[in-house]
């Protein structure tokens, strides 16, 4: 079934629902929503868009980004989503490998993009796109579940980017455990995008829009945490994905502006590993308002989830433990984790996290290799490692490629930037592995200071042996301004190892 149907059906039975709005303005109701979408479809199709055909779509978050999704897909079309700070040459890379025909962008990006590409490209903020959107509309396409929707390329912290295959079926699967499994949705909700449409924020409008819910995009079109609490105040009960960093950020705002955070529902975190010490400072400023999720581009949103009620239920005897891992499997996966030779390991065991289900890639786009690489039997290898507890919480101790191994043992660098980062003379860090001729390796944390700080050496090698082993301690501590990031606020621990090779 192609999900554009939900759109169809929600403007059919709740055609007058608020629908898309930008900032505090309602610019459409759930028909227009759909008309306009449907317009797209037929603009597109006339424009020789056919079934399977790939549309880029590379705009900082606004209301026609939703628009966009929906015309191509109605139209049987693929979305390309192309983060609008990606390098020049990185959007050009990812338009020749996906073989898009025509790009949808921020009318900004225009002169850039077209020194890269020859291919039509439509301003979502321009009188041609609301020429598309205008015209008589086009009918939903039919589509499997084995089709293509959207072409999502991996965030390349390592390596050329690789198109991940997101089919109509791997959407609904994603779709519907949002509400069985992270969080309920009803029509007086409004789906907050105060991250990048671009990634797993993109993925959360059609359950959303089956719902017949509010999508508020900030006037911004970036995450401004003083902007988002003021939306939500003003336009609550409000739901938004937010990654760890981002999330760090909006109770500092909260904080300094001692805002509770009226209107907040929900805000689901994930993408990266969240410190113990920021999710307590969040639930302390916010109240039990938080739901983790672990997914990938491979698996998106729909790994595992960490419920609101484990996250806030201080009394449980497991609480702390509980709070430092990432949930259950959602209902459309099964995990096992594996060790290096492909076998399962028992409970509590470290290995390979892997996982199969409805919501995984049936594969990258033309790159047989890494495919094969990264399904074996149906399992999608992740990358993670982690281990799981006998009631089916998953705890990840690190990527794979980021372990240090040190004399023969293996270390994991989350855990030492754990402890670090409770240390107060500590804002951010970062650890990884650096070439030793004795060891192997050896651990070496770049830090962040706290604003007016100046770590010591000594005093983090004391706070540290406090609660770990003695070996683990880096060898040496490098202050650093900020740690290098990609555009979705992944630290960039390549790049960091180049330095110190370097
Ligand atoms: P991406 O494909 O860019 O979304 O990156 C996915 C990777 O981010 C996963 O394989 C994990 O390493 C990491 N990740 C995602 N969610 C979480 C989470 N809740 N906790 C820790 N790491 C996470």
């Amino acid at each position: 079934m192609n999900i554009a149907h939900w759109l169809e059906r929600t403007a059919h039975i709740a055609g007058d629902a608020p629908a898309l709005m930008h900032g505090d303005d309602l610019l459409a109701d759930y028909a227009s929503f759909h008309a306009r979408a449907a317009s797209l479809a037929a603009g597109l199709s006339a424009r020789g868009l056919s079934k399977g055909g790939r549309v880029a779509l590379c705009a900082a978050n606004t209301p026609d980004y939703l628009v966009a999704m929906f015309g191509v897909w109605i139209a049987g079309g693929v979305i390309v989503p192309i983060n609008a700070k990606l390098h020049p040459k990185e959007v050009a890379f990812i338009l020749h490998d996906s073989g898009a025909t025509q790009i949808f962008a921020d009318a900004a990006l225009r002169e850039s993009l077209a020194a890269q590409t020859p291919l039509p490209i439509v301003c979502l903020d321009n009188p041609d796109f609301a020429t598309l959107t205008a015209g008589p509309p086009g009918a939903v396409t039919p589509r499997d579940a084995d089709d293509l929707a959207w072409l999502f390329y991996t965030s390349g912290t390592t390596g050329r980017p690789k198109g991940v295959q997101i089919t109509h079926g791997m959407l609904m699967a994603t779709s519907l455990c949002y509400p069985v499994d992270v969080d309920p949705v009803s029509a007086k909700d409004a789906a907050l995008y105060a991250a990048p449409m671009s990634h797993g924020a993109g993925l959360y409008a059609p359950i959303h829009v089956r719902m017949g819910a509010r999508h508020i995009v900030p006037r911004s079109g970036v995450f401004d945490p003083g902007e988002v609490l003021a939306l939500s105040q003003a336009h609550g009960p409000t739901s938004m994905f937010m990654a760890p960093t981002m999330l760090r950020r909006l109770t500092d705002a909260a904080r300094a502006a001692k805002s509770p955070g009226h209107g907040i529902k929900t805000i689901v975190y994930g993408g990266g590993p969240m410190y113990r010490a920021d999710i307590e400072e969040a639930v302390a400023c916010f109240g039990p308002r938080f739901v983790q999720i672990y997914g990938q581009g491979e698996c998106p949103m729909a790994i595992t989830a960490l419920s609101r009620a484990d996250i806030a239920d201080r009394r449980h005897p497991r609480w702390r433990e509980r709070l430092a891992s990432v949930g259950r499997a959602q209902s459309a996966v099964t995990l096992a984790i594996m060790d290096a030779q492909g076998q399962p390991l028992p409970l509590g065991q470290t290995g390979e996290v892997m996982v199969r289900g409805a919501p995984v890639m049936p594969g990258y786009w033309n790159n047989p290799n890494a495919t094969a690489a990264t399904l074996i039997d149906g399992w999608l290898k992740t990358g993670d490692l982690g281990h799981l507890d006998a009631d089916g919480y998953l705890t990840l101790v690190d990527r794979s490629k980021d372990v240090i191994i040190s004399g023969g043992t293996n270390i994991y660098p989350r855990e030492i930037e754990e402890v670090l980062l409770t240390h107060p003379s500590v804002h951010a860090v970062a650890v990884v592995g650096r070439p030793s001729p004795a060891w192997g390796e050896e651990v070496v944390a770049f830090i962040v200071p706290a604003p007016g700080a100046t770590p010591d050496p000594v005093t983090l090698d004391a706070h540290l042996l406090n609660a770990l082993a003695r070996f683990k301690r880096p060898k040496a501590y490098i202050p650093i301004a900020d740690l290098p990031r990609n555009n979705y606020g992944k630290v960039l621990k390549t790049t960091l190892r180049e330095m110190l090779s370097g």
